[in-house]
């Protein structure tokens, strides 16, 4: 016999649905420090509802497993240790994922839509024989997604109808988790035999004393009007009394200027500070979609027409390298 279904129980029946959630985020770090990314994928994590579980997976990282464990919102850590998981190489760490669905079976797994997460996730959907779903941006219900297609100039709202939710999570749309408050209870994994298809060598990371930039809270972009790489050093100079990060656009980094970690855009990096200073940026759609949801954009340029000034909140029509330097110098008073 079926009991009618009104408003309270309907109420009652979607809490049900999301108490029975039971979520793994893959943590994301250098076996010393959690990258800033795993937080706010655990607060999207933390939306469906139900259990929220961290994997660390690294070569010598019980450091990190402490620090998720006093995350808000993270309920269980489950560590792995081995030096087959140095570098973090999918090949390695998909059999781990596997193993752990198989002893939890969470209905979701994801981790933050960095490198790290784009590289891993979907040979785990591969694997699982399930669709994943990349670079969410809203979590509507346990099953509905949203995330941005046309470069950011639309957007998709997805009902994924398989029985294990694979996804990553962009970190700009969610806010970071507490690092506080939390009491999650550690548990070692059997790490499983190395697969030895693909081998670790070494990374070489740009050394920098300035915010990362998907985390910086101002960041400061540059684009071919700056005309070389030396001539970023205004927009360092300028960076340097804001405590921000330096960005650039793809015709920057094409053009040999800077290296292309800093790229900012559709096929470079996501970010969303609290203040973005575009300098000699034209605006192309590909750029806006790593950049339009700063809260307050800045932009200078020396043509009043460069559709930059279209999302801008703040505009100056300018030479860059008269207005830069001036900017800095006001700055240092
Ligand atoms: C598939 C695809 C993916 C892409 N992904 C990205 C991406 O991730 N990120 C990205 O940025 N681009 C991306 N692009 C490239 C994008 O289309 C643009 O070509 C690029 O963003 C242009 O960079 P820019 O604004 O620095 O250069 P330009 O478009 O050449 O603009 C330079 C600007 O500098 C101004 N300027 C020149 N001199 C001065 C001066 N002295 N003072 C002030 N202003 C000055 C000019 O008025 C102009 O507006 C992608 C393109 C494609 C096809």
């Amino acid at each position: 016999m079926y009991k009618a279904i009104n408003k309270t129980n309907l109420r009652q029946v979607s809490s049900l649905f999301h108490r029975f959630q039971s979520t793994l985020v893959v943590a994301e770090h250098n076996n010393d420090k959690l990258s800033p990314i795993t937080l706010n994928t655990i607060t999207a994590a933390s939306r469906l509802g139900g259990e929220v579980s961290c994997l660390v997976a690294g070569t010598d990282c019980t450091k990190v497993a402490e620090e998720l464990s006093k995350v808000k919102g993270v309920q269980k850590v489950l560590l792995a240790q081995h030096d087959a998981y140095k570098g973090s190489l999918p090949e390695e760490l998909t059999p781990l994922i596997l193993a752990t669905q198989q002893q939890f079976s969470f209905t979701h797994i994801c981790a933050g839509a960095s490198a790290f997460g784009k590289n891993l996730l979907p040979r785990v959907a591969a694997k699982l024989d399930v669709a994943p779903i990349s670079d969410i941006i809203e979590i509507k219900s346990p099953d509905t997604f949203v995330r941005t297609i046309y470069a950011g100039n639309a957007l998709s709202t997805v009902r994924c109808s398989e029985t294990v939710k694979v996804f990553t999570v962009r970190g700009t749309s969610f806010e970071a988790a507490p690092v506080e408050g939390g009491s999650a209870s550690t548990e070692q994994v059997s790490p499983c035999p190395p697969v030895g298809v693909s081998e670790w060598l070494e990374q070489n990371l740009t050394k920098s004393d300035r915010p990362e930039l998907t985390s910086a809270k101002v960041v400061v972009s540059g684009g071919r009007g700056l005309k070389s790489g030396e001539n970023f050093k205004l927009l360092y100079d300028l960076a340097d009394q804001m405590n921000a990060a330096v960005g650039a656009s793809r015709a920057a980094v094409d053009a040999g200027y800077v290296p292309n970690d800093m790229q900012v855009g559709q096929t470079g990096k996501i970010v969303a500070p609290e203040l973005y200073i575009a300098v000699g940026i034209s605006g192309a759609i590909q750029h806006l979609a790593g950049m339009k949801d700063s809260k307050t954009i800045v932009a200078i340029n020396k043509d009043p027409e460069a559709p930059i000034f279209q999302v801008a909140d703040y505009g100056l029509v300018a030479d860059l390298f008269k207005a830069v330097p001036e900017m800095t110098e006001a700055l240092k008073k």
